[in-house]
């Protein structure tokens, strides 16, 4: 299957260097608004195909996206640039929303032109918001954003270091948004079926402490990456180019992807069952009252964010 790029800055670049180690894809296209940049970082992997099984990567424009089944989209105005990296202001990735509406406003229109049948991933932020104004420009609903799928990775990353367990033995999800308000599921959070809060207690720790701290690690950790290498991209591209590849191998695995949720009307990040086609179901993952109002809350404020693109 042929897999667009659209955007090859450093999450784009990322996520075209975790498809071709994964080499799900038998063809890649990278499309970006500077050309030159898009072909350097095709050039710079094609030298890399003799080690990986069989994979093209190329530069081109919208025309070379024609039959693709994916287009993954990373083009944007990044957290640096874009002045939301402030840990203290409450709209944190939401402040990307307005430009980022003016990239999607051009490139989605061209994108179904020549790709009418892809399915859309989205690793722009702010996700849900923008899942939201895809599905209106490309008047179909098989729109799915990374979302909190990279949250919830940090999630499971933070109590296994804690409790000295390995990540992939932990099962925690973060919900709702990918942002400053994404909700962290203690309640169903479990190693080898055991609570997290049981085990915690079998241990002598105290939740509220453990808690706090992990949800300011989970929640902030593009920040403190950011403030380093001057972007967050590794974890974003691997995180996108695993649900690139569940979509090339049709697998129904299930991650915490942003779809389209018609109980609240907009775009939320919950577990959902992923294939060829997209998203097929949402699940509802058992939460807590608190952590239910937390998501209802999330789904409110991204409600009243996306209408004033919407009207
Ligand atoms: P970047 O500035 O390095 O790259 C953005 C690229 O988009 C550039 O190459 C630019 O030329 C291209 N572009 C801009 N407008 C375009 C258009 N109209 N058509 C085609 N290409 C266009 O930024 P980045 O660090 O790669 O970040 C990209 C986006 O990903 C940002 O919104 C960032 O916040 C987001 N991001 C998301 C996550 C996540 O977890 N979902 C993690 C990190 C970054």
């Amino acid at each position: 299957m042929k897999v667009g790029i659209i955007g090859v800055g450093t999450v784009g670049a990322a996520t075209a260097m975790a498809m071709v180690l994964r080499a799900r894809a038998r063809e890649i296209v990278l499309v970006d608004a500077n050309r030159a940049r898009a072909k350097a970082v095709a050039t710079d992997m094609h030298y890399g195909v003799p080690l990986s099984p069989l994979v093209s990567i190329t530069d081109g424009d919208y025309a070379d996206l024609g039959g693709a089944g994916l287009a993954i989209i990373c083009a944007g105005v990044n957290e640096k640039a874009g002045g939301a990296t402030d840990r203290s202001d409450p709209a944190g990735r939401l402040r990307l929303l307005e430009p980022n509406v003016k990239v999607f406003q051009d490139i989605v229109p061209k994108l179904v032109k020549v790709a009418p049948k892809a399915v859309i991933l989205i690793a722009t932020n702010p996700p849900e918001p923008l899942v939201e104004i895809t599905r209106h420009l490309a008047g179909h609903d098989r729109v799915l954003s990374t979302s909190t799928t990279l949250d919830s990775l940090r999630f499971r990353l933070h109590l296994s270091e804690r409790l000295k367990v390995s990540p992939q033995s932990v099962e925690a999800y973060v919900v709702g948004e990918h942002g400053t308000f994404s909700v962290l599921l203690w309640s169903s959070a479990r190693i080898g079926g055991m609570p997290v809060a049981e085990l915690l207690a079998r241990r002598g720790l105290r939740l509220d402490e453990f808690r706090q701290s992990i949800e300011r690690d989970v929640r902030y950790a593009n920040i403190t990456i950011i403030e380093g290498i001057g972007a967050s991209q590794y974890g974003i591209g691997m995180v996108a180019g695993r649900i690139a590849e569940v979509v090339l191998r049709d697998e129904q695995a299930v991650y915490p992807v942003g779809a389209h949720n018609p109980r609240y009307g907009v775009a939320l990040s919950l577990p959902s069952v992923i294939g060829r086609a997209g998203v097929s179901e949402v699940l509802w993952p058992e939460m807590s009252a608190d952590e239910t109002a937390g998501v209802e809350k999330s789904a409110e404020r991204l409600k009243e964010v996306v209408a004033t693109y919407l009207k």
